[in-house]
């Protein structure tokens, strides 16, 4: 190998992205929406949460999730502060009745199954486990009355399929975190009671909220828990957060500029045509991913069954005789494509490129095209 910094090669600039942001989250806003917000000028930031200017954009943000989602009657779009791993807390409190399974596949679902197995008023919850790059099936087991699972793991780049696992007790919930899903992958809402996530990902917002789709199901649990006499923190209490949603506010006050980007980039997804659209415009980045990866003599995907490849972040492990992520991931950043870098806790040689629906199928094309050209002058 070379001793030259990698950060020294440049790559020519008509081999460049056009945008080179391919994180996972925070992940690439749209510079237009960004200039409409800016171009909102006095009118919006600034002012209050409480009256119809804000309460507006959360009123077309819900609606157009509603339709994004094509949530079926009775389904309910909640929303509060503190994203999804603030969701996983008020999930313990205010979902899960007695006993919860988990599929646990990665840094995500694991602290979602830590924080229930955490919680003094719930039985131990029951953990279906399988190694990182792969993804367990939920197995209906009687008591269990919420099962949650993970739309795709974004430590690993595993996707997976949503169903209610046959044979769960009537009235079992399914609890789906969708973070890094949510607007990328297609899914039916039936098949589903929570499903929450928070805006940084395919809905190329900032953090800080998390939004989630509640099934009649899931609002009933929520009633009855709350009449129960279980002691719940206000700020996790979803049975005030449901009703503040059903108001267009939060309970607390909300980042406004957060809220108008979400809402921006609904309205955005909804013009191109949908979810359809989105989902397509992903696969597309993910199958030029891959098959790149597959063909090339030093990368390939890291999830080996394909259809279990997450088609919005896609992982690649590279062979360590020819080329280190450490300098791969730097070269490319000192060239302006940033955030290639794999999940730390993985410990593998590996890039991980978020393919959500703003990111442009061409520039993933053109990454694998600079990934190419600078790990030839790292050999
Ligand atoms: C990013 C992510 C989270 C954490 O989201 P926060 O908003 O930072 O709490 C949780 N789950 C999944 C699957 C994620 O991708």
């Amino acid at each position: 190998m070379s001793t030259r910094p990698s950060t020294e090669i440049r790559i020519p600039a008509d081999l460049l992205p056009r945008d080179g942001r391919f994180g996972c989250g925070p992940s690439k806003v749209r510079p237009e929406a960004v200039e409409a917000l800016a171009a909102t000028g006095r009118s919006f930031l600034g002012t209050s949460h409480r009256q119809p200017t804000v309460k507006s954009v959360v009123g077309r943000l819900r609606a157009g999730l509603a339709d994004l989602f094509g949530l079926p009657d009775g389904y309910q779009v909640a929303l509060g502060n503190g994203g999804a791993t603030v969701f996983w807390d008020i999930a313990t409190f205010a979902l899960i009745e007695r006993r919860s399974q988990h599929l646990v596949f990665g840094e995500f679902s694991t602290k979602f199954a830590a924080a229930a197995a955490a919680a003094p008023f719930l039985d131990a919850p029951d953990l279906i486990e399988s190694p990182p790059g792969s993804h367990p099936d939920a197995r209906a087991v009687p008591g269990i009355d919420l099962y949650a699972l993970t739309h795709n793991e974004t430590s690993t780049g595993v996707m997976m399929s949503l169903g209610r696992p046959p044979g769960a007790d009537p009235g079992a919930l399914v609890a789906v975190d969708a973070t890094s899903g949510a607007g990328g992958l297609a899914f039916d809402p039936a098949e589903v009671d929570a499903y929450y996530f928070a805006p940084q990902k395919c809905f190329g917002s900032d953090g800080g909220l998390w939004a989630a789709l509640l099934s009649p199901g899931a609002v009933d649990r929520v009633r009855r828990i709350a009449s129960s006499g279980r002691w719940v923190p206000a700020s996790l209490d979803l049975a005030i957060a449901l009703d503040n949603s059903a108001l267009d506010q939060t309970y607390n006050t909300p980042a406004l500029a957060t809220l108008w980007l979400f809402a921006d980039q609904v309205g955005w997804m909804l013009g191109k045509g949908g979810l359809g659209w989105c989902a397509a415009r992903s696969s597309r980045s993910a199958e030029t991913l891959y098959s790149w990866a597959s063909a090339s003599g030093y990368a390939s995907p890291y999830v080996v069954k394909p259809d279990a490849r997450s088609t919005v972040v896609g992982t690649i492990d590279l062979d360590a005789s020819v080329a280190r992520e450490a300098d791969v991931c730097a070269a490319l950043r000192a060239n302006g494509i940033v955030d290639t870098e794999s999940y730390r806790k993985l410990g593998r040689n590996q890039l991980r490129v978020g393919m959500f629906p703003n990111v442009d199928p061409d520039d993933v094309q053109a990454l694998t095209h600079c990934i190419d050209y600078v790990v030839e002058r790292l050999t």
